[in-house]
């Protein structure tokens, strides 16, 4: 367990999205899905749980996206915070409250928050020189300025932070420093900064992150802590804690509440966090509760939900915080997940390698459950992950339609079939053979030993755990044959049948955090009327029940569905832009000549286009490629129409394993240049370049 003592609540987080883009599927296996899967089961444990979260509308990331757009940061987020609790929903994100940092309400809580610290002598005041952007006339933080990054070189490292290689930069620390407003090199003139001294904070850090000790009490259990949480901060604090500036100079963001203090906001890793705080006093308010008995009685535990970026601001930054404002619970948990990573590449927002969730939706309507099972099991709790669509496409095949899907289907089949859909008699013990007694068994034990793997984050093997009750009725069925059984001995059957109906019963109750949909079908149509862990038993369904209708759970995925999908990566979406402000991408890593020459660049010329039918994004293209002519699927009909295409030349990797796409065959791939402000182009050869010539 995560405590040291049985909590009496727990209050559930998890990261703010930052509201300037849409949500994808590694954000989802990062804080959402993990959280959501274990709410849920507390909630069927009937445990007093709340979870909160909201969207985050401060920080340069949203000034930046907006400036880049040409609109307000107020409708930017507007727009992002619809839009993204429609992608929570969309996949069952089952949120007890959902809130957002540009409200009233959480502008009058930070800066209440940031006056208590002040009174507590929680910062240090300091006026240094700062860059400024003399053309934007705006001082430069965070990411509004790039440079050099002093630890590794890369070109391209931010005020805060090198992506690179992670260390954490001060604007001051970058080597030929650039505004990203304008581009311009920055000046330094002086301002006056509140900083927290993170390094006062280190002893007690570390007790409490590597004993889970505070203050000289034992504060939660440290081993349940996962060990590259723990590493991380141990490596934070063995490099030595830096200042940290708490507030910035910026017009977007909540207010320093102090007088000579105008033109400036709180920091948005001060005032996110705090966020939390005020999700769950809106929520309180609205449940006619007491927000004080969430965040401010040992009797609560805190956990925040994230992924592995936001370690140092959930793990210590806030920890900081909350003790120095006092009479705050400090988490007792933070269950970090890694990142997971896509078709062999980072999941990239500005190079559209992602999948979006509301796109995945309007693709896969009745979609949730199965991404949520994929993503479940694939989460990247230890370690990065991958998804790839035929991962998807397979999991859903040979797991939830197979085995799963298969198993009900047969249950209720037979079950109409032999008796009118009426969930037969209880057995007397005295009937039962030592293969339905270790049936028996085995669906007593599984919710226990489920509950316990969700209590300790482990979804992956919790989630297998689940299904492996699945597979244990499947494998009963198929061994017990009852449709043979029936032409000699009915009375067997209806014990085989009782068993297997008790099966899906219990599956209704311990699908629940996962599959949500499928588990409430089959509750449902087995008359179990809520998800009450308590309720699992060997027993759950009575007897006589008429089983409702249930149709089939899940459909297998084609091929030619999943290649779709893989066709629309990559494609550049101009909506998607949200992670680097400069657009520009970052070179690969490096690769060798002889991968260089493997490839066969030429020159070809379009001598037909025609739009492929139900997609919006491919054409179908005919090229001439000198020594022959062929077709070439290509992602490229939001930019162009077929008539911009025919007649020109363009650069074919001629010798890529053909693929089939939407059921045509693609002989090639074109290249095209992706351009910063999100535009596709083609690459047009020089005069006197013709359809053959080898691009070397
Ligand atoms: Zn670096």
């Amino acid at each position: 367990m995560n405590s040291i003592r049985t909590p009496k609540r727990r209050l559930i987080t998890s990261a703010l999205p930052y509201a300037n883009g849409p949500i994808h599927i590694g954000h989802i296996a990062g804080a959402y899905l993990p959280a959501d899967i274990y709410v849920r089961y507390l909630r069927s444990m009937c445990e007093d749980v709340v979870w909160v979260c909201g969207s985050d509308e401060h920080g340069a990331a949203i000034t930046l996206r907006a400036k880049k757009d040409g609109t307000t940061p107020q409708e930017i987020v507007d727009k992002y915070h619809v839009e993204m609790q429609e992608a929570f929903s969309g996949l069952d994100i089952s949120f007890d409250h959902y809130s957002r940092t540009s409200s009233k309400k959480h502008h009058k809580v930070a800066q209440e928050f940031f006056l208590q610290l002040l009174k507590n002598d929680s910062f240090e005041v300091k006026t240094q020189d700062q860059y400024f952007d003399e053309e934007a006339d705006q001082f430069l933080a965070d990411r509004y300025i790039t440079g050099t990054c002093p630890k590794c070189n890369a070109s391209d490292a931010y005020g805060d932070q090198c992506e690179k290689c992670g260390a954490t930069l001060s604007p001051t620390d970058l080597i030929n420093p650039k505004s990203t407003l304008s581009g311009a090199k920055p000046i330094l003139k002086p301002t006056t900064l509140w900083y927290l001294p993170m390094g006062r904070h280190e002893d007690w850090l570390r007790d409490y992150i590597e004993n889970g000790m505070l203050d000289g009490i034992p504060h939660h259990n440290a081993k349940a802590w996962k060990s590259h949480v723990v590493g991380q901060c141990k490596s934070w604090i063995d490099g030595g804690l830096q200042s940290r500036a708490m507030t910035r100079d910026l017009k977007w963001g909540v207010p320093v509440p102090i007088e000579g203090a105008e033109g400036k906001v709180l920091y948005v890793w001060l005032d996110a966090p705090i966020g939390y705080i005020t999700a769950t006093m809106e929520w309180a308010e609205k449940n006619g509760q007491d927000w004080k008995d969430w965040w401010q009685n040992s009797d609560t535990d805190l956990l925040h939900f994230i992924g592995k970026d936001n370690i140092v601001f959930h793990c210590l930054i806030f920890p900081i915080l909350l003790k120095q404002h006092g009479g705050y619970i400090l988490p007792s948990q933070v269950p970090a997940n890694e990142f997971m990573n896509l078709e062999g590449a980072k999941i990239s927002t500005s190079r559209n390698w992602a999948v979006w969730v509301s796109e995945y939706l309007e693709s896969f309507p009745e979609g949730s459950d199965t991404m949520r099972y994929v993503l479940a099991s694939l989460m990247p709790e230890q370690r990065d992950s991958e998804f790839t669509w035929l991962d998807y496409k397979d999991r859903i095949n040979n797991e939830l339609a197979d085995v799963l899907g298969n198993f009900v289907n047969r249950i209720v089949v037979l079950t109409r079939k032999y008796y009118n859909g009426s969930v037969p008699k209880t057995p007397a013990p005295s009937s039962l053979n030592n293969v339905d007694k270790a049936l028996i068994e085995s669906l007593s034990k599984a919710p226990a030993k489920i509950g316990d793997l969700i209590s300790r984050h482990r979804f992956r093997e919790a989630q297998l755990e689940a299904m492996n009750v699945a597979r244990l009725g499947n494998k009963y069925l198929t061994e017990e044959e009852p449709w043979k059984v029936q032409k000699t001995n009915p009375e067997r059957v209806k014990t085989i049948m009782y068993l297997a109906c008790q099966v899906v019963g219990n599956l209704g109750i311990v699908l629940e955090p996962f599959l949500p949909r499928t588990a409430e079908k089959l509750r449902v149509s087995f008359g179990i009327p809520q998800a009450k862990w308590s309720d699992t038993s060997p027993n759950i369904v009575n007897p006589d029940t008429i089983l409702g209708d249930l149709p089939i759970l899940f459909t297998k995925i084609e091929t030619e569905t999943i290649e779709a999908e893989i066709a629309k990566l990559g494609s550049k979406d101009d909506a998607s832009d949200n992670e680097n402000n400069s657009n520009i991408m970052p070179i690969k890593d490096s690769t060798t000549f002889d991968n260089f020459t493997a490839m066969d660049l030429r020159v070809a010329t379009v001598t037909e286009c025609i739009p492929i039918k139900k997609t919006k994004k491919l054409l179908q293209l005919t090229v001439d490629t000198g020594l022959d002519t062929r077709t070439v699927v290509s992602g490229i009909a939001e930019h162009f129409s077929p008539e911009d295409v025919i007649g020109r030349k363009v650069v074919l990797l001629a010798n890529l394993a053909p693929r089939n796409i939407r059921g045509v065959e693609s002989q090639g791939m074109i290249l095209m240049a992706s351009t910063s402000d999100g535009g596709l182009r083609f690459i047009t050869p020089e005069e006197g370049v013709n359809s053959g010539d080898v691009i070397s």
